[in-house]
């Protein structure tokens, strides 16, 4: 189908790397969804540092959609919910992908997938407010099913100023093939999950951004368009390009805009959301049911067949493999994500999280060994690749000497760990590991120093305070001895009653 005059063709940017499609998934893999396994384990912290509650005990039995637990300290990160019905057999912390731990629920599934009967009825959009959706959205525990888990509902904030809604489907990670299942099946979902989100945010455009070589996901997305007839959304076809499909990439892109240093993306007018958050948002307002499944890409030498797979949060990724096919080879690496930014997984007995878009399996045979790191012949070629603009040879150089200032003024900050300059460094030097290892030492200063500065204050706070204590009694003291050598009689008085004290001491001493 040719772009039409509706449809946005943007051009192929500076910077970025145009990954040749895998021929295995240049038409998207097949979707097939997975029954019920046995157990589930669902993790109920998505992301590090942010404190969870259980809502549950051993011995309970839960059905889908029930609350088991909840994040403790902001309340538009919501619940997290039982993905089917069954007994729970342990409330236990333990390895996740993506985290070296967190509080898991688990459940021994009972088969009768029961949806739980207190679960609310679908919202009526005509007469709902805006704070009821967003609170609704919030209590469903949706969030942003990209990978970075951020509560949509903080996101869907009335408040601000928003005129466009995007809606990201670009997925442009080599081997990630998710989103474009999802597309391919489910676009009349994502763009009622779309509109939902435009009413919340008063919003008067919607972007819908797919990459302009996913024909299968751009035929049904035009289709679903056209069937809906909304004159607000648009399609926007974005040059097969890594990382296209980050936020930040992405409103650059389509805006021509940059995102500011330490600014946030909202800010812009722009916010982004992942399409299959919007599918979560459209079957939650249309069903009242929270997201019990999440479609997860298996992918990689390591596999017999490539597949996507839809599937119960909280399944393991033994499940997973076997119901795929299996493993194509004796020993396999695994991670979550895709080749450039995935993360390790430590053995396949860990479950499927809400973050898990893909799982990419090689086979120890395909591993390539890291070649020998040779100096920096400063070619220039990692600054050319960089999507935000960094020099990284610069980078590199204030990160081996420790230099945290000059790694601030490099903007260090704005790394977005996409491994491009790692990708195409002729000298093999692992420039992404040492910027975040040096993105987590600044983060560690900067924790210490608010720390010291804090430990400062209540020091001078405490100091001020006993210094106001101190002299409000001496002034105390002052007035009444003034008052006692002002009045004569008061004067009398005391002397009197001192003389009094002194003659009963010295009878008790006789
Ligand atoms: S690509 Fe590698 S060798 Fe070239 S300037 Fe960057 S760090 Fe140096
Ligand atoms: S990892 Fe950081 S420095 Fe390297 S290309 Fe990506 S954003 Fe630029």
């Amino acid at each position: 189908m040719p772009v039409t005059t509706s449809e946005i063709q943007i051009a192929q940017p500076t910077w970025g790397i145009a990954f040749p499609r895998p021929a295995v998934d240049a038409g998207g893999l097949p979707l097939r969804v997975m029954p019920l396994p046995d157990r589930l384990v669902v993790a109920l912290q998505q992301n590090p540092g942010i404190a969870v509650k259980a809502l549950v005990k051993v011995g309970a039995l839960v059905a889908r959609g029930e609350p088991i637990g909840i994040t403790a300290e902001n309340a538009f990160a919501g619940h997290i919910h039982a993905p089917s019905s069954g007994r729970v057999v342990a409330v236990e912390s333990q390895p996740v992908p993506g985290l070296p731990a967190s509080l898991c629920v688990h459940i021994e599934v009972d088969h009768e997938d029961r949806l739980w009967e207190k679960l609310k009825p679908r919202i009526d959009l005509a007469s709902a407010s805006t704070t009821d959706l967003r609170t609704a959205i919030a209590s469903a525990g949706i969030v942003g099913l990209g990978g970075a888990l951020f509560p949509a509902s903080i996101k869907l904030d009335p408040d601000r100023q928003v005129s466009s809604l995007i809606l990201n489907g670009v997925e442009c990670e080599p081997r990630i093939n998710c989103d474009d299942a999802l597309i391919q099946h489910r676009s009349d979902e994502v763009l009622l999950g779309a509109q939902i989100m435009m009413q919340i945010l008063g919003a008067q455009e919607c972007l819908v951004a797919l990459k302009a070589d996913a024909k299968p996901a751009l035929d049904a997305m035009r289709t679903a368009l056209e069937k809906l007839g909304d004159k607000r959304m648009r399609l926007a076809l974005l040059p097969p390009v890594y990382p296209a499909g980050g936020e930040a990439q992405l409103i650059q892109l389509l805006n021509d805009i940059e995102i500011p240093a330490g600014g946030l993306p909202w800010e812009t007018g722009h916010v982004c959301q992942n399409v299959a958050t919007a599918a979560a948002v459209a079957r939650f307002i249309s069903t009242g049911e929270p997201p019990s499944t999440r479609i997860v890409t298996l992918t990689g030498s390591g596999l017999r067949t490539p597949v996507n797979v839809e599937t119960r949060i909280g399944t393991s990724i033994s499940d997973l493999v076997e119901f795929a096919g299996g493993y194509a080879s004796a020993a396999v690496q695994l991670s979550m994500g895709g080749p450039m930014m995935g993360l390790a997984v430590a053995n396949d007995s860990l479950p499927v999280t809400k973050a898990c878009n893909c799982i990419y399996i090689q086979a120890e045979e395909s591993l390539v060994t890291q070649p020998t790191e040779l100096p920096c012949i400063r070619c220039g070629d990692c600054a050319v690749v960089c999507p935000v603009m960094l020099s990284p040879q610069m980078l590199l150089s204030a990160q081996r000497t420790n230099d945290f200032d000059r790694l601030s003024e490099l903007g260090l900050d704005a790394c977005v760990e996409c491994g491009c300059c790692d990708y195409v460094c002729p000298s093999h030097i692992p420039l992404t590991a040492g910027f975040t290892e040096a993105k987590q030492q600044q983060r560690d200063i900067a924790f210490e120093r608010r720390r010291a500065e804090k430990a400062e204050l209540r020091f001078a706070a405490r100091s001020a305070r006993q210094h106001t204590r101190e002299s409000t009694a001496q002034q105390a003291l002052d007035a009444q001895t003034a008052a006692i050598d002002s009045d004569p009689v008061k004067n009398k008085n005391v002397l009197q009653e001192l003389l009094a004290r002194v003659n009963k001491q010295d009878k008790k001493k006789e």
